[in-house]
Protein backbone atom coordinates (compact mmCIF):
# COMPACT_ATOMS: atom_id res chain seq x y z
CA UNK A 1 0.00 0.00 0.00
CA UNK A 2 1.28 3.32 -1.39
CA UNK A 3 0.95 6.19 1.65
CA UNK A 4 -0.90 8.76 0.37
CA UNK A 5 -1.11 12.30 1.71
CA UNK A 6 -4.35 13.62 3.92
CA UNK A 7 -4.42 15.89 0.76
CA UNK A 8 -4.26 13.69 -1.99
CA UNK A 9 -6.97 10.87 -0.07
CA UNK A 10 -9.33 13.83 0.11
CA UNK A 11 -9.26 15.08 -3.33
CA UNK A 12 -9.78 11.42 -4.37
CA UNK A 13 -12.68 11.66 -2.38
CA UNK A 14 -14.61 14.86 -3.45
CA UNK A 15 -13.83 13.70 -7.04
CA UNK A 16 -16.12 10.15 -6.39
CA UNK A 17 -18.19 12.55 -4.73
CA UNK A 18 -18.73 14.51 -7.92
CA UNK A 19 -18.82 11.38 -9.96
CA UNK A 20 -21.65 10.28 -7.68
CA UNK A 21 -23.40 13.25 -7.50
CA UNK A 22 -23.25 13.24 -3.66
CA UNK A 23 -21.65 16.39 -1.63
CA UNK A 24 -18.70 16.09 0.42
CA UNK A 25 -19.23 19.04 2.69
CA UNK A 26 -16.36 20.92 4.23
CA UNK A 27 -17.30 19.29 7.45
CA UNK A 28 -17.91 15.80 6.51
CA UNK A 29 -14.25 16.63 4.65
CA UNK A 30 -12.82 17.70 8.28
CA UNK A 31 -14.37 14.81 9.66
CA UNK A 32 -12.23 12.23 7.40
CA UNK A 33 -8.60 14.44 7.48
CA UNK A 34 -9.06 13.87 11.13
CA UNK A 35 -9.45 10.41 10.94
CA UNK A 36 -6.87 10.12 8.45
CA UNK A 37 -4.18 11.76 10.71
CA UNK A 38 -5.26 9.24 13.55
CA UNK A 39 -3.03 6.69 12.83
CA UNK A 40 -5.44 4.26 14.17
CA UNK A 41 -8.52 3.17 14.66
CA UNK A 42 -11.31 6.17 16.15
CA UNK A 43 -14.49 6.60 18.47
CA UNK A 44 -17.00 9.21 16.89
CA UNK A 45 -16.30 10.31 20.19
CA UNK A 46 -12.95 11.06 20.10
CA UNK A 47 -13.48 12.03 16.81
CA UNK A 48 -15.80 14.44 18.66
CA UNK A 49 -13.21 15.99 20.85
CA UNK A 50 -11.03 16.62 17.67
CA UNK A 51 -13.66 18.61 15.62
CA UNK A 52 -14.80 20.81 18.26
CA UNK A 53 -10.89 22.29 18.12
CA UNK A 54 -12.44 24.10 15.28
CA UNK A 55 -16.16 23.85 15.21
CA UNK A 56 -16.90 24.36 19.43
CA UNK A 57 -20.25 23.88 18.75
CA UNK A 58 -19.93 20.43 17.18
CA UNK A 59 -22.68 18.10 18.32
CA UNK A 60 -22.80 14.04 18.77
CA UNK A 61 -25.01 14.05 15.54
CA UNK A 62 -22.53 16.03 13.89
CA UNK A 63 -20.28 13.49 14.19
CA UNK A 64 -22.35 10.67 13.47
CA UNK A 65 -23.83 11.99 10.08
CA UNK A 66 -20.85 12.58 9.06
CA UNK A 67 -19.54 9.33 9.57
CA UNK A 68 -22.88 7.75 8.08
CA UNK A 69 -22.22 9.36 4.89
CA UNK A 70 -18.52 8.74 4.70
CA UNK A 71 -19.77 5.10 5.39
CA UNK A 72 -22.18 5.44 2.96
CA UNK A 73 -19.73 6.42 0.68
CA UNK A 74 -17.19 3.41 1.80
CA UNK A 75 -14.21 5.50 2.57
CA UNK A 76 -14.23 4.45 5.82
CA UNK A 77 -15.27 1.31 7.09
CA UNK A 78 -16.68 0.57 10.83
CA UNK A 79 -14.67 -1.48 13.15
CA UNK A 80 -17.69 -3.39 14.59
CA UNK A 81 -16.21 -5.12 17.57
CA UNK A 82 -14.28 -2.10 19.31
CA UNK A 83 -17.11 0.43 17.86
CA UNK A 84 -14.60 2.21 16.23
CA UNK A 85 -13.84 3.69 12.62
CA UNK A 86 -11.03 3.59 10.03
CA UNK A 87 -9.91 5.36 6.98
CA UNK A 88 -10.40 2.58 4.18
CA UNK A 89 -7.16 2.50 2.10
CA UNK A 90 -8.36 1.91 -1.15
CA UNK A 91 -11.62 3.35 -1.29
CA UNK A 92 -12.22 3.82 -4.72
CA UNK A 93 -12.64 0.13 -5.12
CA UNK A 94 -16.39 0.32 -3.56
CA UNK A 95 -17.38 -3.33 -4.03
CA UNK A 96 -13.82 -4.77 -2.37
CA UNK A 97 -14.16 -7.39 0.53
CA UNK A 98 -11.62 -6.71 3.12
CA UNK A 99 -10.69 -8.11 6.21
CA UNK A 100 -9.74 -6.02 9.60
CA UNK A 101 -7.24 -7.55 11.58
CA UNK A 102 -7.47 -5.48 14.78
CA UNK A 103 -4.79 -4.91 17.27
CA UNK A 104 -5.76 -5.02 21.22
CA UNK A 105 -2.50 -3.20 22.50
CA UNK A 106 -2.86 0.02 19.87
CA UNK A 107 -5.62 -0.40 18.52
CA UNK A 108 -4.34 0.21 14.61
CA UNK A 109 -6.53 -1.78 12.04
CA UNK A 110 -4.68 -3.32 9.01
CA UNK A 111 -6.69 -3.91 6.31
CA UNK A 112 -6.64 -7.05 4.08
CA UNK A 113 -7.97 -8.80 1.17
CA UNK A 114 -10.89 -11.27 1.67
CA UNK A 115 -11.58 -12.53 -1.34
CA UNK A 116 -10.86 -16.57 -0.18
CA UNK A 117 -12.47 -15.68 3.42
CA UNK A 118 -15.89 -13.98 1.41
CA UNK A 119 -16.24 -17.23 -0.89
CA UNK A 120 -16.58 -19.62 2.05
CA UNK A 121 -18.85 -17.35 4.15
CA UNK A 122 -21.27 -16.68 0.53
CA UNK A 123 -21.23 -20.79 0.37
CA UNK A 124 -22.44 -21.06 4.37
CA UNK A 125 -25.07 -18.59 3.43
CA UNK A 126 -26.44 -20.35 0.30
CA UNK A 127 -26.15 -23.73 2.41
CA UNK A 128 -28.80 -22.06 4.75
CA UNK A 129 -30.50 -20.25 2.04
CA UNK A 130 -29.85 -17.15 3.61
CA UNK A 131 -29.50 -14.02 1.23
CA UNK A 132 -26.10 -12.10 2.24
CA UNK A 133 -26.43 -8.13 2.23
CA UNK A 134 -22.86 -7.61 3.78
CA UNK A 135 -20.15 -9.34 5.89
CA UNK A 136 -17.24 -7.97 8.05
CA UNK A 137 -14.46 -9.92 9.01
CA UNK A 138 -12.82 -8.80 11.99
CA UNK A 139 -9.57 -10.84 13.41
CA UNK A 140 -7.80 -9.49 16.90
CA UNK A 141 -4.63 -9.79 18.47
CA UNK A 142 -1.31 -7.39 18.20
CA UNK A 143 0.40 -5.98 15.18
CA UNK A 144 3.84 -6.60 14.82
CA UNK A 145 5.19 -3.78 16.21
CA UNK A 146 3.67 -4.38 19.29
CA UNK A 147 4.11 -8.14 19.49
CA UNK A 148 8.35 -7.06 18.86
CA UNK A 149 7.65 -5.11 22.29
CA UNK A 150 5.81 -7.46 24.21
CA UNK A 151 8.25 -9.83 23.27
CA UNK A 152 11.75 -7.48 24.46
CA UNK A 153 13.68 -8.64 26.96
CA UNK A 154 16.29 -5.85 27.29
CA UNK A 155 14.38 -2.67 28.27
CA UNK A 156 17.05 -0.92 29.80
CA UNK A 157 18.75 -1.20 26.19
CA UNK A 158 16.26 -0.80 23.47
CA UNK A 159 14.46 1.75 21.35
CA UNK A 160 10.95 0.62 22.16
CA UNK A 161 8.30 3.27 23.95
CA UNK A 162 7.03 0.53 26.72
CA UNK A 163 5.60 2.98 28.55
CA UNK A 164 1.82 2.02 26.40
CA UNK A 165 2.25 -1.40 26.33
CA UNK A 166 0.15 -3.44 29.23
CA UNK A 167 2.34 -6.68 30.27
CA UNK A 168 -0.42 -9.80 30.32
CA UNK A 169 1.98 -11.18 32.81
CA UNK A 170 4.74 -10.68 34.32
CA UNK A 171 7.99 -12.85 34.79
CA UNK A 172 8.71 -14.10 37.64
CA UNK A 173 11.89 -12.52 39.47
CA UNK A 174 11.62 -9.26 37.65
CA UNK A 175 10.83 -6.12 38.93
ZN1 LIG B 1 -11.60 -1.08 2.59
ZN1 LIG C 1 -0.31 -2.65 17.95
ZN1 LIG D 1 12.04 -3.04 24.43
Amino acid sequence: MQPRSAKKIIADAEQLCIQRGVRLTAQRAEVLRLMIEHPHAISAYDLLDKLRISEPQAKPPTVYRALDFLLEQAFIHRVESNNSYVVCPHFDHPSHSSMLLICDQCASVTERPAEGIENGIKEQASVSGFTLRHSIIEAHGLCQACATILQCDDQEHCHHDHKNITEPKRKPGRA
